[in-house]
């Protein structure tokens, strides 16, 4: 019987329409979907899954703890003004960072962008509104960064208007100075690479009286990171909010000098005829990305370490029963130092590509995503699992290598 035919039949009742009614399920009496929990991933046909890969923007990176969750909801239910969200939240992130000031940005790309807007322009609105367009305006234009530090992510530094100056030796940076440079950016997951470290980079910079930056963006853990280098004296640190700190994926954090954190602000929203115009962050995302940060510093960071290391071993146990494959555990020094487990296999054993292996996981049920090796095989990071899903990737891989064999 259809919905109409019920209710007609139920209308010949006195009050036994509304009765019955009631007792249908909700979404067959009203249109919307009030009464029934809502599943938005089958509304949209999404494709959920374990992520084994790690935390990539391509994937989302984290998921936000309940707790984050709660206080962003609560954070929805009542006006505020921005300005004055920024301020007090500054002001706890600063303390628990050992920062002079802090302001919570649109991801570690956003605090790049304004932290050296704010660099550039100073305390004047106008010069704030005159970027990306520094060309007769008295600004200086030049950021010194070293030749192996310059990536992708540099073009948060030259969405203001600067040139990059590519240096490799302290006398190249000695030499690239002048009164047009602005800055010197460090990015601290290519440290390995340059020939100039941390402390020689900031001798460097306040010998010359040059603000000096650090991209932190994916270096915690360790926690320490947080403060050892705003203790070490990097003007400005940026670091993304949503990788393993679980905030917000959209947040990230500026802290360092209070002068240049209130110049940041000014290319910032609510400030509207600035380059950080786009890069709005929300009440509900400066809050979440506070109480992440202080759920983060709080954590037992031993224990959790731990964890990693079982469910690495969870999965490292079930994958090397299967003859011919080899499994080996790192920890990356800089960004993501977190055990990565590589995993490769015996071809002349096991009839299977690390692309096919990706492609099983991923079409299986539940689906996993997981990365190909460096070299060869596939890498797993095992801190974005939610409890117990290591022993569902430890079976499927076991499954999918055993069916390979030979
Ligand atoms: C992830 C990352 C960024 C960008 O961070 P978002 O928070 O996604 O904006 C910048 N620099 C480095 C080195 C990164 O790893």
């Amino acid at each position: 019987m259809k919905r109409r035919q019920i209710l007609k039949h139920l209308s010949a009742l006195p009050f036994a329409g509304t009765l019955f009614a009631s007792l249908l399920p909700s979404n067959t009496v009203n249109a919307a979907p009030t009464g029934r929990k809502r599943n938005i991933f089958k509304e949209l046909g999404l494709r959920t899954f374990i992520n084994a890969a790690g935390t990539y923007t391509a994937m989302t990176a984290s998921l936000m703890d309940e707790e984050v969750m709660a206080v962003i909801n609560e954070a929805s239910k009542e006006f505020v003004m921005l300005d004055e969200v920024q301020d007090k939240a500054g002001e706890k992130i600063a303390q628990l960072t050992h920062a002079e000031a802090a302001t919570v940005t649109a991801g570690a790309f956003s605090a790049l962008t304004l932290g050296m807007a704010g660099v550039l322009t100073g305390m004047d609105p106008k010069k704030a509104e005159q970027l990306p367009n520094l060309q007769g305006t008295g600004m200086k234009s030049e950021v010194i960064v070293q030749k192996s530090h310059i990536i992708g992510y540099i073009n948060a530094l030259t969405n203001t208007g600067v040139t990059i100056i590519s240096v490799e030796t302290a006398d190249d940076v000695q030499r690239a100075i002048n009164d047009k440079t602005a800055m010197m950016w460090f990015l601290n997951a290519n440290t390995d690479t340059g020939k100039i470290k941390h402390q020689e980079w900031l001798d460097l910079a306040k010998k010359n009286n040059i603000p000096a930056m650090i991209d932190i963006a994916a270096d915690v853990p360790p926690v320490e990171n947080l403060w050892k280098f705003n203790d070490a004296g990097f003007d400005l640190v940026c670091i993304s909010g949503g990788k393993a700190m679980r905030g917000p994926q959209s947040a990230g954090i500026l802290m360092g000098r209070k002068d240049l954190i209130a110049a940041a602000r000014l290319s910032a929203p609510p400030r509207g005829a600035t380059v950080g115009r786009g890069m709005k962050v929300n009440k509900e995302e400066i809050i979440g990305m506070y109480v992440a940060l202080d759920k983060y510093v709080n954590t037992d960071h031993n224990k959790e370490w731990q964890l990693w290391e079982g469910r690495v071993a969870t999965i490292s146990n079930s994958v090397k029963s299967v003859s011919g494959v080899v499994c080996n555990v790192s920890v990356p020094p800089y960004a993501n130092h977190t055990p990565l487990l590589n995993i490769t296999w015996d071809a002349a054993k096991i009839k299977l590509t690390p692309k096919d292996l990706m492609e099983k996981l991923r079409n299986g049920s539940p689906s996993i995503e997981v990365m190909p090796g460096a070299k060869d095989g596939i890498n797993i990071t095992v801190f974005m699992l939610k409890p117990g899903q290591e022993k569902i990737v430890a079976a499927r891989l076991n499954e999918e290598l055993s069916v390979a064999l030979f």
